[in-house]
């Protein structure tokens, strides 16, 4: 699922670009756009990191936390456990027991929104080196999101060097005022972005916790089983990654370069 989520995120900011600038006349400059993009590409991948493996022997996890090698694995160790831990504290009688925190706290509406203004919070408070921390660890994560191949033929180091790059170009580059800000908003639109990916798979996340509904606080909403997508199968790879991949190139060319698709002879088309 790595793939597709890191590019729902990347599309669904780029066509949020697209219509906050047509509709109510918010311009970006490029720089500020594909900025948001990497970041919505990245926080899109970032409530998995609750996925832990076996830090010990270096595997398992998700494709995630496997990003900065061990190191992300420890830490995802640690937010599954505090998941669970909140998840068990807050837990009402008809909730099930668990032993493991994979698709809780982290696949909720307040983790989202508290992540999100957080983020913004330490943009406005600490500038450029917050901007440069955020961009490090969102860079990675969507490196290994939209490059998985990649990004596994490289290794950790390679990504994580890649991503330290990417986050010294931005922050040197990235104009503060409401650039910074907009960092924490790509952060909340990508994490709600992957629990509506999420979702449409089978399971479904805890998305309204803490409010109880029917006596439980960690109620599982998704799409009914009957039209929920499997999680790899053909139609998520071949429909949904194209028509995501489209999305975003078509927002890209109507924000940057609007003749082109003027210059397309719709006519023509049609007539043959
Ligand atoms: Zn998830």
């Amino acid at each position: 699922m790595g793939p597709s989520h890191a590019l729902s995120g990347a599309s669904v900011w780029l066509a949020g670009s697209w219509a906050a600038n047509h509709f109510a006349g918010y311009e970006q400059s490029p720089l500020a756009v594909g900025v948001g993009a990497v970041v919505c590409a990245g926080a899109a991948l970032l409530p998995d990191l609750d996925l832990s493996g076996k830090v010990t022997r270096n595997q398992g996890g998700a494709t995630v936390a496997r990003t900065f090698g061990v190191f992300s694995l420890f830490a995802a160790e640690v937010i599954e456990k505090v998941s669970l831990g909140i998840y068990s504290a807050s837990r009402m009688p008809r909730d099930p027991r668990r032993t493991n925190g994979h698709r809780t706290f982290t696949h909720t509406l307040v983790f989202a929104g508290g992540i999100g203004w957080g983020t913004a919070l330490l943009c406005a408070r600490y500038g450029k080196w917050a901007v440069l921390g955020v961009m490090f660890l969102m860079a990675g994560l969507a490196l290994r999101g939209l490059f998985d191949r990649w990004a596994e033929r490289a290794g950790w180091l390679i990504v994580t060097l890649t991503s330290a790059l990417v986050a010294l170009l931005t922050a040197t580059h990235l104009p503060g005022g409401r650039g910074y800000p907009m960092l924490g908003v790509a952060v909340g639109v990508g994490c709600v972005v992957h629990l509506f990916g999420d979702m449409i798979t089978r399971s479904g996340v805890p998305l309204l916790w803490p409010i109880p509904l029917g006596a439980r606080t960690w109620r599982m909403i998704g799409v009914p089983d009957g039209i929920a997508i499997r999680a790899g199968g053909p139609g998520e790879i071949f429909v949904l990654r194209g028509l995501f991949t489209m999305i975003a190139a078509l927002a890209v060319v109507a924000m940057f370069a609007p003749g082109v698709l003027q210059d397309i002879d719709l006519d023509a088309w049609a007539g043959g």
